[in-house]
């Protein structure tokens, strides 16, 4: 739907006010951002976030080799497709050789960071498996190489013998920051504040902290999507991974939902707008282009960079267990190799007038500066 144009005037104040410093909208303003639907007004939107990551980041994206270590997980979340109660996955979990293995691969094609992602299992055998991926990838890399985990909730203890064994980022999204929209897509023995604390024990332990929310999710309003961005702010997040909501057939919430070429192009564009959005509140925070715009749309990660985006994640997982491993239905890049994955993105990047900073480690600049 092409909304009405904005008066320019009024948008102008709101996006020279997010331009001019972090944490300067407010939240009827945030929510008058995301409500925009003029294609005049959108380019607006992302035209002054971009600014703003230029000023922080400069015309350059960090990559993190994304390995999917796993797919086991003890959690049943309402739209996600490896959920525990999701009978058709076959599971697997890759043991520390295979993950050193692909971990490497990816430092030696100077990418610079990894992440090591998996469904949530909290057991002393996970935590010492994890710890020895560890102590491999601070071998071989002489502890250069970036590490972000994103493991789920864990207790402190197993946080710390993590951020000991020189994990220095973890990515746990909040979902969304309503408690209530929150019980709407979990069982009840999901647990919000714990969630919460989760973050807050990362911080306190030294991690790079990211967090996010999926955004388009049934029934969730602007006003809540603006009190996520706000959230992220009060948290002092320093990396967000935010993405489109996309339905899986086999997940409570994804069952009924149709997926067809409008839904794609509302979603897509709701993310780009939560992504600029985030620029222009949080200025100086790494912020991925999720994985689920390019589900939407081929160049759906080019468009996160044009929105303010920073990062990429380029799967890095061996393409025996990616099939495996589908938070969401359409996937994409289930047939390329990691190689051709990697010539992939450096043309699309280039393409989008953007520099890999390859080999590295693309911290946050809000954690340094912090
Ligand atoms: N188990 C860990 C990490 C793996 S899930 C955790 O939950 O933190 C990683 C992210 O995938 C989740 O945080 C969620 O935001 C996202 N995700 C899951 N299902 C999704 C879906 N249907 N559409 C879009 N993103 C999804
Ligand atoms: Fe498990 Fe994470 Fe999926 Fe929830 S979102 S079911 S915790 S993998």
């Amino acid at each position: 739907m092409v909304g009405r144009p904005a008066s320019r005037t009024d948008l102008d104040g709101i996006l020279e006010r997010g331009m001019a410093g972090p944490g300067r909208l407010s939240r009827p303003e945030i929510v008058r951002l995301l409500s925009l639907e003029d294609p005049g007004d959108l380019r607006r939107l992302r035209q002054a976030a971009y600014s703003v990551k230029l000023r922080h980041a400069g015309r350059n994206v960090s990559l993190r080799g994304l390995i999917e270590m796993g797919n086991v997980c003890a959690k049943n979340c309402f739209y996600c497709g490896i959920r525990r109660g999701n009978a058709k996955v076959e599971r697997y979990e890759l043991d520390a050789e295979a993950v050193a293995g692909m971990a490497k691969w990816a430092y030696d094609q100077k990418y610079g960071s990894v992440v090591i992602q998996s469904g949530e299992i909290e057991s002393a055998e996970h935590t010492g498996l994890v710890c020895r991926i560890l102590g491999r990838l601070a071998d071989f890399s002489g502890g250069e190489l970036g590490v972000t985990l994103s493991l789920g909730e864990q207790e402190e203890e197993v946080f710390r013998l993590w951020r000991e064994a020189g994990a220095h980022r973890y990515l746990l999204r909040i979902e969304t920051s309503s408690p209530e929209l929150y019980r709407r897509l979990h069982p009840a023995d999901h647990d919000f504040e714990r969630r919460l604390l989760c973050l807050r024990r990362l911080r306190a332990l030294g991690y790079q902290v990211g967090t996010g929310v999926m955004c388009g999710l049934p029934g969730q309003t602007l006003e809540q999507l603006a009190d996520d961005v706000l959230f992220f702010r009060r948290l002092d997040a320093d990396m967000l991974g935010l993405g489109p909501y996309i339905p899986h057939p086999d997940t409570p919430l994804g069952a009924s939902l149709e997926i067809g070429d409008s839904y794609r192009a509302r979603q897509l564009d709701l993310g780009l707008k939560m992504i600029s959005v985030c620029r222009l509140y949080l200025h100086d925070v790494n912020i991925a282009a999720a994985t689920a715009l390019q589900a939407l749309a081929d160049n759906g990660r080019e468009l996160g960079l044009g929105a303010g985006a920073n990062v990429i994640m380029p799967n890095v997982t061996d393409l025996a267990h990616r099939k495996k491993y589908q938070l969401y239905a359409g996937k994409p890049c289930l047939e390329e190799s990691s190689d051709r994955c990697r010539g992939c993105l450096a043309l699309r990047v280039a393409g989008a007038g953007e520099t890999i900073l390859w080999g590295e480690r693309g911290d946050s600049p809000h954690y340094r500066r912090r």
